[in-house]
């Protein structure tokens, strides 16, 4: 495949942003091929720097659940820009935005925007801490919830221990408040919790795990963690960053019947600009300040082209309930679909999913935690994103991310992309053999 202009492009990058790219993952470090530049995208395409066309599974991390470039989103914005691109000051929208996610959750009384799930994240747990008094928190093997100093932690080998920093930069004090126990282990959990009576402010947990594949929760796990954190005092906060409006018109918290103290959301909430928002109990939220003493701040929080933005998307997400339907048919149709290819080329492979959202796994064993992920065949799914790429579908070149379906995958998306996934199994059979 031809890469010339996005080859000579990360070239250029390189010389002024470190690794060439804004965010790591872009980067594709673990596969192949160069990332492709892209020069625009529509509906459920991309087109990159040389030309080529790729059906997006990408969709931006997870913002576009519409598909690129719809209509209602870009003119929303157009309109929002042309009365100005930021005040400083309140306005309208960002209440429409606010109602808009508390009417959607009735868990969300309350809920303040801000510009990226990572601030959503760190400013949630700073209310968990102030309103318990208490500094610990807990949080799962293999989720990712930005990169606060704070989450940027790992557990030590066996047992749940004391968070070791997955990053230089990261103080061994800030370190020392994160525990961290295996995702879907709730005995675990409860153990850290008899660790540290009094001491631990709050869970944060994915409540479908979507960075390390896609990862439900065991039956009884989100309950389980509910429990143990009214029970014990501590604030339970989902973050919903990735499976907001994904799994379903509730997202995870709605299809599994668990509320949470507080949540997460970023990603879709923005519609493809940086909004974030953090929500919860109005007990905790009418804390933060300026109502309460916990300080956030943001100057360009509920920026209005961005809240515009993000307003559109949901309003056009919300409008027809079949929408959430359509995009869980499409995904069996795709899920059913990949593992048909792979069995037919005898590739071991299996998808796990929930609503808009999945991961193939190189591997017959269901994945329930960070360790089953990374056991899964990384060799073979470097061969399959390849290509996968070569013949026009653009995955996250990383085992460990989701792929995310919008409403611009239709029959003829999948169909392709199907017929692609036949001979990219081929391919990953072919070069097992050899191995
Ligand atoms: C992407 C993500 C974040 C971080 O959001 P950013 O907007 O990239 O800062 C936090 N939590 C989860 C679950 C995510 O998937």
């Amino acid at each position: 495949m031809d890469q010339t202009k996005s080859r000579d492009l990360l070239d250029r990058a390189r010389q002024t942003i470190p690794g060439g790219v804004n965010s790591p993952v872009r980067a594709f470090t673990s596969v192949e091929s160069a990332p492709p530049f892209i020069v625009r995208g529509d509906g459920a395409y991309l087109e990159d720097a040389d030309g080529h066309r790729y059906i997006d599974y990408v969709g931006s991390w997870g913002p576009l659940i519409l598909g690129h470039a719809h209509p209602r989103v870009l003119a929303a914005i157009t309109e929002a820009a042309g009365r100005g691109t930021s005040f400083g000051a309140p306005t309208e929208g960002e209440v429409a935005l606010a109602e808009k996610v508390c009417e959607v959750f009735p868990s969300v009384e309350m809920v303040r925007l801000v510009n990226s799930g990572t601030e959503a994240t760190m400013s949630a747990v700073r209310v968990a801490r102030g309103v318990t008094g208490r500094d610990k928190f807990v949080k799962f093997v293999g989720c990712y919830h930005g990169h606060g100093d704070g989450f940027l932690i790992e557990a030590g080998s066996g047992l749940a221990t004391h968070g070791v920093p997955s990053s230089p930069g990261v103080p061994a004090s800030t370190a020392a408040d994160t525990l961290t126990a295996p995702y879907n282990d709730l005995q675990a959990t409860r153990a850290l919790f008899d660790q540290n009576p009094e001491g631990i402010a709050a869970v944060i947990v994915e409540p479908v795990a979507g960075n390390m594949g896609c990862v439900p929760p065991r039956e009884g796990y989100l309950e389980g963690l509910r429990a143990l954190c009214t029970e014990r005092g501590a604030v339970l906060i989902f973050d919903e960053v990735m499976s907001g409006f994904r799994c379903g018109p509730q997202s995870a918290q709605g299809r599994f019947g668990v509320t949470p103290d507080l949540t997460t959301f970023g990603k879709v909430i923005g519609g493809g600009l940086p909004v974030g928002a953090y929500g919860g109990k109005a007990e905790f939220m009418s804390q933060v300040s300026p109502a309460g003493p916990i300080y956030q701040a943001g100057t360009l929080s509920g920026n209005p082209i961005a809240v515009a933005a993000g307003l559109a998307v949901l309003e056009e997400l919300y409008s027809d309930p079949s929408n959430f339907d359509r995009l869980e048919t499409g995904m069996d149709e795709l899920a059913t679909g990949l593992e048909a290819a792979a069995a037919a080329a005898g590739v071991a492979y299996h998808v796990q999913r929930v609503g808009s959202m999945g991961c193939g796994y190189f591997s017959e064993e269901w994945v329930y935690d960070f360790d089953d992920a990374r056991r899964c065949d990384a060799d073979a799914f470097h061969t399959f994103h390849t290509a996968m790429l070569e013949r026009g579908v653009y995955l996250a070149p990383s085992p460990f991310e989701a792929f995310f379906l919008s409403l611009a995958h239709g029959p003829e998306e999948i169909s392709h992309t199907l017929t692609a996934a036949k001979e990219a199994f081929a391919a990953v059979a072919a070069k097992t053999a050899t191995r």
